[in-house]
């Protein structure tokens, strides 16, 4: 939806008062994300009011105006706009009588004054949108083929209070009714590890591209490639069911690496898992230095699972703090499955806890070797009776092999996880 602003006023168009009606109504609505298209100023005269609100509903058949509701003669916003709508005028008593009882409750001497009736006027088949904050009723009016004015009156802190109680409601009801149901730009992301994006889009298939007709961009970075499904031309509403479809349909392919959605984070993930089935964590790093005891503490609550960790860089560390054997170092080099292995059975023994991950690699520059070449990675998995472990050559620069190979350990924790207790 659309809406112009009309804000109406001598003293607006003069210059003595600064528009901050408007302002405030199109932050307001832009927050719901209704998009204000125009805004324009008139002059109180009632053919200025008609001339200016007419255009703007001929543009966007959805008007908001401030001013010129209040009881004296300058105040002909209401009369102007029902001649638009080619409505004539009534008097509501509910609004006489609010109006009696807010003269009575002030304690002001006599009657309430003719003038003040005047407010109580309404165009024919308007809907009254009541002032908690002022005696000016606001107005909604609209026509057979849901065109609308919506009246607000002048003094901002009514026009706010209005605003907030009955016009913004209305305005988001509408939409979500479905009756103007914007067409939106929505997306999904599955967030996926341990696969290449071209492996990803191989497995996806007829999927790969522009499945169930939503567009999938593939987001790969050192947490892994994202899948980002967005739709177009559709409302918030229509998306919906074509999201659960395509996503369905690519957890049927690749739901092995799918790990999460949105902003989820695979270590937060996989501490829940931990937490809820009371498995407790300990880690052995090498290259990582401590990166993965550092992305597991930076989430609260990590405390029910992680016990602690071991960060093993030198070989001598290797063997005085986790127990690794001399003749495994000797044999197969510290960046090898063999090391990790026993790094990792080190770790959860020495730590006491029921799980343990190992990570020993060559994160470069330098110290690759013939067959060990920079982001060669070994990792260890303790879970249960069993030690898994793997290798992995991981790509980029230093810092992002480092951050590959702590998520690659959280990822394969997250798997042996899954499996069913050996
Ligand atoms: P009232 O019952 O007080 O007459 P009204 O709905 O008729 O209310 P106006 O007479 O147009 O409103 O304006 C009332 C006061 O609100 C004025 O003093 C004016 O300075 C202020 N005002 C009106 N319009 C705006 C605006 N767009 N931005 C900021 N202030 C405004
Ligand atoms: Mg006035």
């Amino acid at each position: 939806v659309q809406i112009e602003v009309v804000t109406i006023g001598d003293e607006l168009l003069l210059g003595f008062t600064v528009d901050t009606n408007a302002a405030h109504l199109a932050r307001q609505l832009a927050a719901q994300g209704v998009a204000i298209v125009r805004r324009s100023t008139c002059g109180d005269e009632a053919h200025e009011i008609a001339a200016a609100v007419r255009e703007a509903l001929d543009r966007t058949g959805a008007v908001i105006t401030t001013g010129g509701l209040g009881p004296t003669s300058d105040d002909l916003t209401k009369e102007s706009i029902a001649a638009i709508f080619g409505r004539g005028m009534h008097r509501d008593e509910s609004i006489v009588e609010n109006l009696k009882e807010r003269w009575k409750k002030r304690g002001w001497p006599g009657d309430l004054p003719v003038a003040n009736l005047q407010q109580a006027m309404v165009p024919d088949g308007c809907e009254i949108l009541t002032n908690n904050h002022g005696s000016a009723p606001g107005i909604w009016l609209e026509d057979e083929r849901g065109r609308w004015v919506a009246m607000l009156p002048g003094v901002p802190r009514e026009m706010r209070g209005m605003l907030a109680d009955t016009l913004l409601p209305r305005i988001t009801a509408r939409l979500s009714a479905g009756a103007e149901a914007p067409r939106v730009i929505a997306s999904r992301t599955l967030r996926t590890s341990g696969i290449a994006e071209s492996a990803l889009a191989d497995k996806l298939g007829p999927l790969a591209k522009a499945p169930f007709g939503l567009s999938l961009a593939y987001l790969p970075g050192v947490e892994g490639v994202d899948l980002r499904l967005t739709s177009r031309g559709r409302t918030a509403a229509e998306a919906e069911p074509v999201f659960a479809q395509a996503t369905a349909a690519i957890h049927e392919l690749v739901g092995h690496n799918i790990y999460g959605e949105g902003n989820d984070d695979l270590a937060a993930l996989v501490l829940d898992e931990m937490r809820a089935r009371h498995i407790t964590l300990a880690l052995a790093e090498s290259c990582t230095g401590g990166l993965l005891g550092a992305r597991i503490t930076a989430i609260p609550g990590s405390s029910d699972v992680l016990l602690g960790g071991v960060v093993a860089y030198a070989n001598a560390v290797k063997r005085s703090m986790l127990g690794v054997r001399e003749a495994t170092l000797a044999t197969f080099g510290a960046v090898s499955e063999e090391t990790a292995r026993e790094m990792a059975l080190g770790a959860r023994e020495r730590i006491g806890a029921d799980a343990a991950l190992s990570i020993t690699g060559v994160a470069g520059p330098g110290g690759a070797t013939p067959g060990k070449p920079v982001g060669h990675t070994c990792f260890g998995v303790a879970l249960g009776g069993d030690v898994h472990t793997f290798t992995m050559n991981l790509y980029g620069d230093r810092a992002e092999i480092r951050e590959r190979a702590a998520q690659a350990a959280l990822f394969a924790l997250r798997r042996a996880l899954a499996k069913p207790a050996s």
